[in-house]
């Protein structure tokens, strides 16, 4: 069930893809005005598919579950410096999985409900008490209904982030604020892997584009371009994954690309941690006031 996205989600129809790169079923399309990239077709798997699929796997995700706490707490600290109130606030969490999130706001001392399209991943999060729900950013929430809501690596597996982030911004109250973490392209690493698949004639993909899994890279013109849909940016910086993590997703390597990998990966990450060029964004967007 392949569908096929020939022009930008965020600019809209006149703005056709370019050619960018390509994989082995799916080309990479990138967008003339807002430069995000995304994968044509944006998926060849149907719902039921995507959600019974590994990438769900509860296993591989509670193997992270120290590493991805650590990372939350980090996120949640910044987000707290921002606002002193916030204990007060109604959050939502968007892609809640395992609850990792949601435990992390309850160390913290206030409670935040969560929702995601994968009932195993409900089941587990809600086995102490109910707190998440099965379904997305959909009719139950009420418009105006939340002043925080967190959606971290969501954004990059959406076939649609417009409707997505319009949604987030119906159902935030005024002043309300939208917390995103997603791979970005104004990275060292992107721009490493970007000359390795030019200089091999595109057969080289590196940067984590494919349909099915990371549908959409974006990047600071892109967050930019986000202010025309009634977003203000109060933070936008970068992050590196942890270094495993990284190396973990080369396991599939031959033994000579792991060994390069190996070397170079720890080279890369330090030096973008340096020059402030690290892969992830972590953005804070605000909802512009109506009047
Ligand atoms: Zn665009």
């Amino acid at each position: 069930m392949d569908q096929n996205q020939k022009y930008c989600d965020i600019c809209g129809e006149d703005f056709k893809g370019v050619f960018y790169g390509k994989g082995s079923k799916y080309n990479i399309l990138q967008c003339p005005n807002c430069d995000l990239i995304w994968s044509d077709p944006l998926t060849t798997k149907n719902f039921k598919e995507t959600i019974d699929s590994d990438y769900w796997a509860e296993d591989v995700y509670i193997k992270e579950e120290l590493a991805q706490k650590a990372r939350f707490r980090k996120q949640l600290t910044k987000i707290l410096k921002l606002d002193k109130n916030f204990k007060e606030k109604k959050i939502l969490d968007i892609g809640s999985g395992l609850g990792f999130f949601l435990d992390v706001c309850e160390e913290k001392g206030f409670t935040a409900e969560g929702c995601d399209i994968n009932q195993n991943a409900v089941k587990y999060c809600n086995r102490e008490k109910v707190r998440s729900r099965v379904g997305s950013i959909d009719s139950f929430y009420k418009d105006n209904s939340f002043d925080v809501v967190f959606a971290f690596n969501l954004i990059e597996h959406l076939p649609h982030p417009k409707e997505f982030l319009l949604n987030c911004k119906r159902i935030l109250k005024d002043d309300g604020v939208l917390i995103l973490e997603t791979p970005t392209q104004n990275s060292l690493f992107h721009k490493f892997a970007r000359l390795g698949d030019k200089l091999t004639g595109y057969k080289l993909n590196y940067y984590g584009v494919n349909s099915d899994g990371h549908i959409h890279k974006f990047c600071n013109k892109t967050f930019e371009i986000l202010k025309q849909l009634g977003f203000e940016i109060v933070i936008n910086e970068k992050i590196n994954s942890p270094i495993n993590e990284i190396l973990g997703k080369t396991a599939y390597l031959s033994a000579f690309n792991k060994y390069f990998m190996r070397i170079s990966v720890p080279i890369v990450w330090f030096f973008a941690n340096l020059l402030g060029q690290q892969n992830r964004a972590f953005i804070v967007l605000k909802v512009k006031n109506s009047d």
